[in-house]
């Protein structure tokens, strides 16, 4: 079966990255050891491995076709109807993309569910930009919201996640998606900033659900994220929500230095939080140096360093 014209998808702009080519590593169907009640794909049993899937050479065949129509690609992105690291030849993918890249980088986006595997967590060393999703830390959160495939070792993951980022040399981004009534609830709340704060990644960005699921699920409200974002203290928290609401308000230059040392904020936190006149403050904290505007990964975040 030649999978040839669904391998890569793009290259799209994406805010964060800049030009993005898609690549999807499972063109045919859905493959996944997850089958998340949130999922944009339809839910579907769950797999433990890939079973229908490009060749290395027919993937590096399309990246380089690609590559010869666009002048620009800033990023490959790795990505599959279901989860990437599933594909069983993605070490050997990995090295061949990285011989004809040159300025190009690497991301992955995963439901970070393999990387406790030792293949999986060294070829993650080799890529750019590693994005694992944690939803839950406790099993029964895990099993309801993320519904596990049962080859899964679920009490693997956050440790592997804190080995990982101690070893990476590159970026590691975590995204949480929370979801109404099922990962929001406090206990569920402390154990996932627990192991946020152990994993130690360069950035957490934590959304809804924005695109119709699979399952009879309901997002959560803006107020909950941002609950959220303020219980994971010293977190680089970036909030990701479609048509976020404007909560403008005046804060003092001493506001200003205390909010952002419990909590760095996005550039879009500032537009949506600060009066024009908090700006003009904040800005002239970071020309005497009191503040720092820095880049985790794409998202600039002011900080209180
Ligand atoms: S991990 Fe991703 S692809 Fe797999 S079920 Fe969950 S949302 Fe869907």
């Amino acid at each position: 079966m030649s999978y040839s014209n669904s391998i890569t998808f793009g290259p799209i702009a994406s805010r964060r990255f800049g030009i993005s080519l898609g690549i999807d590593l499972s063109p045919s169907s859905k493959q996944c050891n997850f089958d998340c009640l949130y999922c944009e794909l339809e839910g579907a049993k769950t797999v433990s491995k890939m079973t229908e899937y490009p060749s290395v050479e027919e993937v590096i065949s399309e990246i380089k076709k690609s590559f010869l129509k666009n002048e620009k690609i800033d990023v490959i992105t790795l990505t599959a109807n279901g989860e990437p690291t599933l594909y069983p030849k993605l070490d050997e993918l990995v090295d061949e993309i990285n011989k004809i890249k040159n300025n190009t980088k690497t991301l992955i986006l995963s439901n970070g569910s393999t990387i406790y595997k030792e293949d999986t967590f060294k070829t993650l060393l080799k890529i750019d930009t590693v994005k694992l999703s944690l939803d839950c830390v406790s099993e029964k959160c895990f099993k309801k919201l993320d519904r596990t495939d049962k080859s899964i070792e679920i009490d693997k993951i956050v440790p592997s996640m804190i080995d990982f980022s101690q070893k990476t040399k590159n970026d590691f981004v975590l995204e949480i998606l929370f979801v109404k009534d099922l990962n929001d609830k406090d206990d569920e709340i402390a154990l996932l900033y627990n192991a946020v704060k152990k994993i130690n990644p360069k950035r957490v960005d934590i959304g809804t659900i924005d695109r119709p699921p699979a399952y009879k699920v309901k997002p959560v409200s803006y107020k909950t994220l941002e609950k959220v974002a303020n219980i994971f203290k010293g977190i680089n928290v970036n909030i990701v929500y479609k048509n976020r609401p404007k909560l403008l308000g005046s804060y003092s230059k001493d506001d200003i230095v205390q909010t952002l040392k419990r909590r760095p904020l996005t550039i879009e936190d500032i537009e949506n939080l600060f009066d024009e006149e908090s700006k003009n403050k904040l800005e002239e904290l970071v020309k005497n140096s009191k503040i720092s505007l820095v880049d985790s990964s794409g998202v600039k975040f002011y900080k209180n360093l």
